[in-house]
């Protein structure tokens, strides 16, 4: 297939490819180890500082475009990226050894949840407008006409993840959301995919053109996290950070944007181990069937989710050693496979042989003559009171391995769910009888975990209205927030409070006539009528 988009190896700023003069790299093929073409070039810190006054400019008037005009946008995105998904796909796959298939339903979600955007903003009513009317007559004092709706905050920057080059990256649910909700986005690319990143950006600044968009609305910039990227938080024009990464990275950035001298929000998503309790009946039940199910969870994508299954709670009992012999069996079978970079597959090793001196290896694949961005299963035991005396052999390794632990007792499991770390999902398989008998788990369970999930695997996170992909720290920096759904858009907005305006300069959300037809709450009723005149 002919490619319909040229690389120039260069970030994108006010719609245009920059000849940059930074340092130096390539893409490398996490397969094979080959440098891809071309050679890229990282911006420079008066390059972010043009991307910076430019988003601040197309805010003034991107911030106040019409829902129906966002979404022409958001729309225009999808469709410039459902035109190309073929060469997209090619170049994904090259730079970071992921599979087709997967690649291929990663567009597809990325495209969707863009239009899904489009369809909230296009409708108005996440606006949240409130209306309580004045009250002239009231004793013993009037109150004021009082009106507020949610407004975008300003440039938001968002860092692309490695592990989602589509779905998480320079379209991603990040940037979907920031431009969904009226902001401006620099996105910082991540250096394992930058030609993917330029693809989907030069989608992006087409499509700002086509829908006669200030130039400034995007921008994309290749370099070091350590520099561009803390540059970035460190502007005074950006309002906003969405990060999906490691617990460092992420700290780090959040550390500096506190340390401006007007600290922002910043929406990190960063580390999680998921846990999984196998309850009794459950296990003893169907015991073998949850195995297999587990083993496909913490190997999908070689482990390189955020909702990989990390833990898994089993009793110390025989359903519980049947359970392990069988996943045994399957990581056992298994091969090695290529990770997205060659740093994390180290990583991965380095965390597996940390783990090792106090941990039992129950099985582990074969990665003998693999090349060194390779990686292969691993399954590990550890008994409770092990764990909770040493409770850091619970943190997230990213790739395909998982921590069983054994308790001995009831006290041991509500013991150990108390010691976890706020994560982003928690999961319980169980029968009717189990789950009644658990109600204290869950409740404890409920305070750790943004999600939880009932004879299912954390893998596989629905993009909809009512998804929470966030949790408790670790798991993200605001565990008010989500990343994944529609909801996401309450990141990127504050409430904006009109007292006493005049009819005219109200927005159209909290006019009385209700011209855009939206849910609001009038006087504390939700309703689409318009505000009844005053007496
Ligand atoms: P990462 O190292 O955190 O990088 C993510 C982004 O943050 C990159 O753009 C990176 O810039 C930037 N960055 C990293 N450290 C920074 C710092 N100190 N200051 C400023 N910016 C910084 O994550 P990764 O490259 O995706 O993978 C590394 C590890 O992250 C994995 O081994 C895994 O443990 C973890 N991870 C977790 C998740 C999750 O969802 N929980 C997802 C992906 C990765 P550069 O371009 O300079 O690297």
């Amino acid at each position: 297939m002919l490619s319909t988009i040229a690389l120039h190896g260069a970030s994108i700023i006010g719609g245009e490819s920059l000849a940059g003069g930074g340092h130096a790299f390539y893409g490398v093929d996490p397969a094979t180890g080959a440098r891809l073409d071309p050679e890229y070039r990282c911006a420079s810190l008066g390059d972010l500082n043009r991307a910076a006054a430019l988003a601040e400019e197309a805010f003034a008037i991107y911030g106040r475009l019409p829902g129906r005009e966002k979404a022409r946008f958001l729309r225009a995105i999808a469709a410039g990226i459902e035109a190309i998904v073929p060469e997209l796909v090619e170049r994904a796959n090259r730079e970071t050894a992921l599979p087709e298939a997967r690649l291929k339903g990663e567009s597809a979600r990325t495209i969707n949840q863009l239009r899904l955007f489009a369809q909230v903003v296009e409708e108005g009513s996440w606006v949240n407008a409130r209306i309580d009317p004045a009250q002239p007559g009231r004793a013993p004092l009037p109150r004021s006409d009082i009106r507020s709706m949610m407004r975008p905050l300003g440039p938001v920057a968002v860092f692309g993840a490695s592990n989602f080059p589509l779905a998480f990256s320079v379209a991603g649910g990040d940037t979907a959301a920031a431009f969904a909700a009226g902001n401006p986005v620099i996105v910082k690319a991540h250096h394992a995919h930058p030609g993917t990143s330029e693809i989907v950006g030069q989608v992006i600044a087409r499509s700002a053109k086509e829908c006669e968009l200030p130039p400034g609305v995007f921008a994309l910039l290749f370099g070091p996290g350590s520099e561009i990227g803390a540059a970035l938080v460190g502007h005074p024009n950006i309002k906003a950070v969405g990060f999906t990464g490691s617990l460092a990275g992420g700290k780090a950035l959040m550390d500096r944007a506190a340390a401006r001298p007007e600290p922002i929000s910043c929406f990190m998503e960063m580390s999680s181990v998921n846990p999984v309790f196998v309850l009794p009946e459950a296990l003893y039940t169907r015991g073998e069937e949850i195995a297999r199910g587990l083993f496909g969870s913490f190997t999908l994508g070689v482990g390189q989710f955020c909702t990989k299954p990390g833990l898994v709670f089993l009793p110390r009992n025989v359903s519980g050693d049947i359970f392990v012999a069988e996943l045994k069996a399957h990581v056992e079978k298994a091969g090695a496979a290529a990770m997205l970079t060659e740093g994390i597959a180290k990583s991965y090793r380095s965390g597996i042989a940390g783990r090792k001196s106090s941990v039992e290896t129950i099985a582990q694949a074969s990665s003998d003559g693999a090349g060194n961005c390779y990686s292969a299963p691993v399954v590990m035991q550890i008994a409770a009171g092990d764990l909770l005396k040493e409770p850091e052999l619970a943190t997230e390794v990213f790739g395909p391995s998982t921590l069983l632990i054994r308790y001995e007792n009831r006290e041991e499991l509500m013991a150990l769910a108390r010691s976890l770390e706020g994560q982003l999902t928690a999961t319980l398989h169980g029968t009717d009888a189990d789950l009644a008998g658990h109600a204290d788990l869950i409740a404890v369970l409920e305070r750790k975990a943004g999600r939880l999930i009932v004879n299912g695997f954390p893998t596989g996170v629905e993009v909809c209205h009512a998804m929470v992909h966030g949790g408790p720290y670790p798991a993200t920096s605001d565990s008010r927030a989500t990343s994944v759904g529609t909801y996401s858009i309450y990141r990127f907005v504050r409430p904006v409070c009109f007292q006493d305006f005049p009819r005219g300069a109200l927005p159209a959300e909290l006019k009385d006539e209700n011209p855009l037809g939206i849910w609001r709450l009038v006087d504390g009723q939700f309703t689409r009528e318009a505000v009844a005149p005053q007496a």
